[in-house]
């Protein structure tokens, strides 16, 4: 209970962590043993709303905010992180960059089933030759042959693309701009060259998996273009703003769970006949995690209520991310020296929460790229949130559907 959030904020959290509870927690392990992802689970925690936290009752949502999407990634990761992995395909960017940028009949075809976790998402930017600067060095392309697009290359990391039935994928479409991109809705399970392998990662979920993905002539129709040709940056960019804040949520959520661990572990661990919590140097360690933690809530809670109020969130969000992101490091690595050699054991969660941790540091906009946004902003070079008013940010809750781009997209709603 955080008794400055609204009540039914609170509510939400309390029916999330009974269905974490009596749900995830008793069956993850097994689908974690037999490397199968979760789609009964996702399917019952879309059918109980948890997907649909920012998104209007006419597409499927329940219409409560930014706000309480944190709350939910926070929880999720918090109770096991791994199934939260597909938290940001079936709530945040995917459903998203459609709802923002679709056609009136892509957003109802679409956003509904992804939100009632009945169709799995995927967001697919990131390619081999780099993610920080997707868009310079995206080498993926589009050719359109008649009635569809045809694209070839290849991605990397791309989360649930070996599960995906709709996902949005970027590629090229002129090759003299290197600087454009196009957003396409695409259907890999009902269209020919699509290959994804999934990808060894240490420490995190054999279940829910990233993938290498290779597109051979991949057939997207036209009708499934997201907005115009070359949108498509403008498009994902607005989504990642929201998607940071979940990835902030998300490890807040993994910082919560370290520390949580780890006061549990010190209490109970006795070592010269009293408890390791009684040590000062241990107590120095839980004070940091504590501190960190209330900091990261502020600011992660903080950036989603300006979403919420539709104020500029680019510099905040930046800030929440990267901060979420070393303090769920500090209370995986903090946490993991309570446990001394049992932190390393794999049947120790926090021995593998590092792993997320590590994660959340990298995806959806590494530390780097975060902190050039911020001092960047302080310097005065680039103001973080110049294009606010301009290319305002859209709230699913307040703004209906399809940005105006998506309006003049004659070939997707003709055909
Ligand atoms: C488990 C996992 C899941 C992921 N899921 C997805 C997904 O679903 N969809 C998707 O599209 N992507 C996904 N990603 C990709 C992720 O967003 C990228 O890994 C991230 O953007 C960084 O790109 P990169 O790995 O190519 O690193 P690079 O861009 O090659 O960067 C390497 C290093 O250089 C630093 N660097 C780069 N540019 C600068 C600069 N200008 N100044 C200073 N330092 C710089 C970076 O901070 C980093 O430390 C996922 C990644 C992981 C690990």
């Amino acid at each position: 209970m955080d008794d400055t959030l609204p009540e039914e904020i609170n509510l939400l959290r309390d029916s999330l962590v009974r269905f974490m509870e009596t749900e995830v927690k008793p069956a993850m392990a097994d689908y974690e043993l037999r490397g199968e992802f979760p789609r009964a689970l996702v399917k019952k925690a879309g059918a109980a709303g948890f997907y649909g936290t920012v998104f209007p009752d006419s597409v499927g949502g329940v219409d409560m905010g930014f706000l309480a999407s944190a709350v939910v990634s926070e929880e999720l990761a918090r109770n096991d992180v791994r199934f939260a992995s597909c938290n940001n395909q079936q709530a945040s960017t995917c459903p998203y960059c459609i709802y923002t940028a679709g056609t009136p009949a892509q957003v109802l075809k679409y956003v509904p089933p992804l939100l009632a976790g009945e169709t799995i998402g995927m967001m697919s930017l990131t390619e081999p030759g780099g993610g920080s600067d997707a868009l310079g060095n995206m080498k993926t392309h589009a050719k359109r042959d008649g009635d569809v697009y045809r694209l070839t290359g290849s991605k990397m990391f791309a989360s649930m693309a070996n599960e995906t039935d709709v996902g949005v994928l970027l590629a090229k479409t002129d090759p003299n701009d290197p600087r454009s991109a196009t957003a396409f809705i695409v259907e890999p399970k009902k269209y020919p060259g699509f290959d994804a392998r999934p990808i060894d990662m240490h420490g995190l979920s054999n279940a829910l998996r990233t993938n290498a993905v290779f597109l051979d002539d991949f057939v997207v129709p036209v009708e499934n273009r997201l907005g115009n040709e070359g949108d498509g940056f403008r498009i994902v960019m607005q989504a990642l703003q929201a998607g940071r804040i979940t990835v902030a949520a998300k490890a807040l959520g993994v910082a919560r769970a370290c520390f949580e661990d780890a006061i549990a572990y010190a209490n109970e661990r006795m070592v010269r006949g009293q408890q390791v919590g009684r040590y000062q140097m241990v107590q120095s360690d839980i004070a940091d995690m504590a501190v960190a933690i209330e900091a990261t809530r502020g600011l992660v809670y903080t950036a989603a209520r300006r979403l919420d109020a539709g104020l500029p969130t680019n510099r905040i969000a930046a800030i929440a991310k990267y901060h979420a992101s070393e303090t769920a490091k500090l209370c995986a690595d903090k946490g993991q020296q309570v446990f001394g050699g049992y932190g390393l054991a794999v049947e120790t969660r926090i021995s593998w929460l590092k792993a997320y941790a590590d994660l959340f540091f990298t995806g959806e906009g590494t530390a780097n790229v975060q902190k050039i946004l911020i001092a960047e902003d302080a310097l005065g070079y680039k103001v973080a949130d110049r294009h606010h008013g301009q290319t305002q940010f859209r709230n699913p809750r307040t703004d209906p559907p399809t940005m105006e781009i998506a309006g003049s997209n004659k070939d997707a709603v003709a055909t």
